[in-house]
C-alpha cells in the first residue's frame, strides 16, 4: 500500500509499504478515505520530536471504512465509516478513567505524559499513522466513532483534531460572557478556536498572527478581529492598549514550538531550526493576559522546552492550563455543533492533494504557500 515514509527533516517520500495486520484482538483495519496534514505534523517534519525515527508513517487526523476487525471488537463492524480520535486510547487506565484519553497511560507506558498518537513518533508510542492507504487502530473499541448519517466526510475528518482542540482551548480558557479573548496563531487551530471562543460567549475575539492571507481568512471565517504582529510596534503593548491596559481575560497560545522555522528566525535573526522550539507567542501571552487571567495552550512544544516567563506568571497570578485535546470525551459535542450548523469545519479546507504528492503538500502547508489553510491528501480509490 502507499504511505507516507518519513526521510528525515523536511523530506517526506510516498513509498509502498506492508499492509498493516492485526496485532491485537482489539484493532482494527481502517482503509483511510481521507487524512489531514496537522501544524502537529509540521514539528515532526521540521525534525523538533525527539524520537521521530526514519521510515514513520505520519497521519493523526484521518477517516475511512473498516476493513477488517480482531476478534476483541464488538463496538465496530467491517464496512463502517469511521472517524478516528488522533489519541490512541485504552479507555480503561486511571486517565481515560477521568476522560483524558489524550493522556491513556497504556497506550504509550514510557512517556512521562503524552499517550499513543497515530504517527507522532516513539515519543507518542510508535504508532505508524493514517497519511496512507490502510492503518491499524489498536483498542477499537474506545476511539473510532461511527460518522452520522449525512454528515459531510470532509467535517468529519476535521473533527478527529483541528475542532475538538480547538474547542477545548476556548474551554480550558475558561471564556466568561463578554470576555476579551486574543488567540496567537491563525492556522487551522487558532482559526477555529476564534469560532469556538463565541460559543463560549466571548465579546471580543482578537487572533494575532503575521501571514495576511491567513488573518483575512480567520477575519471572514471566524468574525473576529485579527492583526499582523508585525504591522505593530509590540503585540503585548497593542493588546494592552485596546483593553484600557488591563490585558486580555484569557490568551490563547494556538501556535507552540516554531515548526517550519521562520518565526523565529525573523523575529531574533537566528535560526532556531532543530532547536527544541521558540515560545515567542508563549510569551506574549503570558505579558498580554490581564492579572489572574487564564492562559490556555495547545500549541505543540518539545517535551523538555523550558522558556517559561514564570516571573510574570507568578507576579499575575495567572493560570496556565495545557493538554493535547481529549477528543473521544468532545466528539458527541462537536457532532452536535456540526449538526446544528453552529460549526463549518470544511470551510477551512484549501488544499485536496492526492496522497501520491504528500511531499508537495508537506511543502506547501509548511511553507505557507498558495494562501494554504489546511491540505487534506486523498488516497488512491
Ligand atoms: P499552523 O502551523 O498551520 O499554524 C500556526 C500559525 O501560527 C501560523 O499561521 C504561523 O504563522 C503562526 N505563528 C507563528 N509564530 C507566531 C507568533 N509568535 N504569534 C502568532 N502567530 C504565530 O498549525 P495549526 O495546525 O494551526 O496548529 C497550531 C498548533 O497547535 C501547533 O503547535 C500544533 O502542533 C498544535 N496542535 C495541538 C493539538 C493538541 O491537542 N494540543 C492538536 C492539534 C494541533
Ligand atoms: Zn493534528
Amino acid at each position: 500500500m502507499l504511505a507516507t515514509n518519513y526521510r528525515g527533516p523536511f523530506r517526506i517520500r510516498v513509498d509502498q509499504k506492508p499492509y498493516p495486520e492485526i496485532l491485537h484482538p482489539d484493532d482494527a483495519i481502517v482503509r483511510v478515505t481521507r487524512s489531514c496534514i496537522c501544524g502537529s505534523d509540521l514539528h515532526l517534519y521540521g525534525g523538533l520530536v525527539p524520537d521521530t525515527r526514519v521510515g514513520m508513517t505520519f497521519g493523526h487526523e484521518f477517516i475511512g471504512v473498516v476493513e477488517d476487525i480482531g476478534p476483541g471488537v464488538t463496538k465496530l463492524k467491517v464496512g463502517d465509516h469511521v472517524m478516528v480520535p488522533f489519541n490512541i486510547a485504552c479507555g480503561k487506565c486511571a486517565f481515560c478513567k477521568q476522560e483524558l484519553y489524550g493522556n491513556c497511560h497504556e497506550s504509550n507506558p514510557q512517556a512521562t505524559a503524552v499517550g499513543g498518537i497515530f504517527g507522532y513518533s516513539h515519543t507518542a508510542g510508535g504508532y505508524d499513522g493514517g497519511q496512507a492507504e490502510y492503518v491499524r487502530v489498536p483498542y477499537a473499541n474506545v476511539g473510532p466513532t461511527v460518522i452520522p448519517d449525512g454528515m459531510d466526510p470532509d467535517d468529519a475528518v476535521l473533527l478527529t483534531d483541528v475542532v475538538p482542540t480547538a474547542y477545548q482551548a476556548a474551554e480550558m480558557a475558561g471564556i466568561q460572557k463578554g470576555d476579551t479573548v486574543v488567540i496567537f496563531g491563525a492556522g487551522p487551530i487558532g482559526i477555529m478556536a476564534a469560532k469556538c471562543s463565541w460559543l463560549f460567549g466571548a465579546g471580543r475575539v482578537i487572533v494575532i498572527d503575521h501571514l495576511e492571507y491567513r488573518l483575512e481568512f480567520a477575519r471572514n471565517y471566524a468574525d473576529c478581529e485579527a492583526y499582523n504582529f508585525r504591522s505593530l510596534e509590540d503585540p503585548v503593548v497593542f493588546i494592552k492598549k485596546t483593553t484600557d491596559w488591563m490585558g486580555a481575560d484569557v490568551c490563547i497560545d494556538a501556535v507552540g514550538g516554531d515548526a517550519a522555522g521562520n518565526t523565529m528566525q525573523t523575529i531574533t535573526g537566528r535560526k532556531m531550526l532543530l532547536q527544541a522550539g521558540s515560545a515567542t507567542a508563549l510569551h506574549w501571552a503570558i505579558n498580554a493576559v490581564k492579572k489572574g487571567g487564564i492562559v490556555s495552550i495547545v500549541g505543540v512544544y518539545g517535551p523538555t522546552d523550558n522558556l517559561v516567563p514564570i516571573g510574570n506568571v507568578v507576579n499575575k497570578g495567572i493560570t496556565i492550563r495545557a493538554n493535547q485535546a481529549s477528543v473521544k470525551r468532545l466528539l458527541p459535542k462537536m457532532i452536535e455543533h456540526v449538526q446544528a450548523g453552529r460549526l463549518n469545519p470544511k470551510g477551512i479546507i484549501t488544499h485536496r492533494i492526492p496522497l501520491e504528492e504528500a511531499a508537495d503538500a508537506y511543502h506547501i502547508f509548511s511553507a505557507k504557500l498558495d494562501n494554504c489553510i489546511k491540505p487534506i491528501l486523498i488516497p488512491p480509490a
